[in-house]
């Protein structure tokens, strides 16, 4: 069994469910040398698995001991994390209603038992081919195209969704916004292609300097960039700023016609807040553009902060 995606950065997960294990045996044996196979006996150890590592695709008994295969697909479907996982029953019950039925309860395909090896290998070849396709064209879809780092799309999506967590648990959030210096002038002086190329290497030394798992860094447009900083303080990201701002600097990368230093600088604008009721998330963004401006104006390559106390409601 060949996948059509070759390119694929990983092998597809698969995990098989069945209270027979020799069923699971089967249809390991037909899978094992393109997939990494996961394998559950109860409805329960299928759930556990699927929040331990995401399945790309599972097939799934029907008719099994406690909780059978219909009552696993729901709580699936019910989850956030799990709702888009494909899922193909295979079962003996053969009548059309009991096909209709799977596929009102979110499925994708029923195959029915005895198995064919044919028919479910080229099943499975194409529910992980729309798969890994879809979650291909959703990972370039997020991705800036010259710097590989995020792109505004995906930070306008972040910054919701880390501003309602920071909301619930009442942490702080903070916004880093940041620009390169004199980049029209070095784009005049050393070229648009060498420009692109500062631009990404640039984009790297800024991403280098995050190590926190939800810390993101994205591209907010042309030589701009702006970094997530969930659960973390003033103080915090402040410190990352001026890292990022030595990183950069300590590149090296020659440029002759900045006023600033003989080589490439940024300018960076951070604010932090516990986001509170009734408050802007695009509002932190504003506040850390005016800090960015302020860096700016005192003479750039440097880090400019405040907390976002003009932020609270009522006070614009
Ligand atoms: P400042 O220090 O005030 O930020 O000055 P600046 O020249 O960097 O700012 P300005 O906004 O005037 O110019 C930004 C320049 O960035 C203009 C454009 O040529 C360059 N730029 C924007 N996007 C790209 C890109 O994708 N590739 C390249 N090579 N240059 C870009
Ligand atoms: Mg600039
Ligand atoms: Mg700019």
């Amino acid at each position: 069994m060949e996948f059509l995606l070759t390119q694929y950065p990983r092998r597809p997960r698969l995990l098989l469910v069945d209270d027979q294990r020799i069923n699971i045996q089967a249809l390991y044996a037909l899978f094992r040398e393109q997939c990494d196979v996961f394998m559950a006996t109860s409805g329960e150890q299928a759930l556990q698995q699927c929040q331990k590592q995401l399945p790309d695709l599972i097939l799934l008994d029907v008719v099994m001991p406690d909780m059978d295969g219909h009552a696993v697909c729901r709580q699936l479907k019910a989850d956030p994390l799990t709702q888009h996982i494909p899922i193909i029953f295979i079962t003996a019950q053969k009548s059309e209603a009991d096909e209709v039925k799977c596929f009102e309860l979110g499925a994708v395909d029923f195959i029915s038992k005895p198995i064919n090896p044919v028919i479910v290998q080229a099943r499975v070849r194409t529910q992980l081919t729309l798969k890994l396709q879809s979650d291909l064209l959703r990972t370039q879809a997020l991705l800036d195209g010259l710097t590989g780092v995020a792109n505004r799309r995906r930070f306008e999506e972040e910054l919701q969704n880390d501003w309602r967590q920071c909301l619930r648990e009442q942490s702080a959030l903070s916004v880093i916004l940041l620009d390169i210096d004199h980049f029209k002038a070095y784009n005049d002086h050393y070229g648009h292609q060498r420009g692109d190329s500062t631009l990404r290497q640039v984009a790297q030394a800024l991403a280098a300097t995050l190590c926190r798992p939800y810390d993101l860094l994205a591209r907010y447009g042309g030589e701009e960039f702006v970094c997530l900083l969930p659960g973390t303080g003033l103080a915090g990201a402040v410190a990352v700023a001026q890292k990022m701002e030595e990183q950069v600097r300590k590149l090296g990368l020659e440029h002759q016609g900045s006023s600033v230093a003989k080589v490439v600088t940024i300018s960076l604008g951070v604010v932090s807040l516990v986001p509170g009721v009734g408050m802007d998330p695009q509002a932190l963004v504003a506040a850390a553009d005016a800090q960015l401006y302020e860096a700016k104006r005192g003479g750039r390559a440097q880090v400019s902060s405040s907390a976002g106390c003009a932020l609270e409601p009522g006070r614009a």
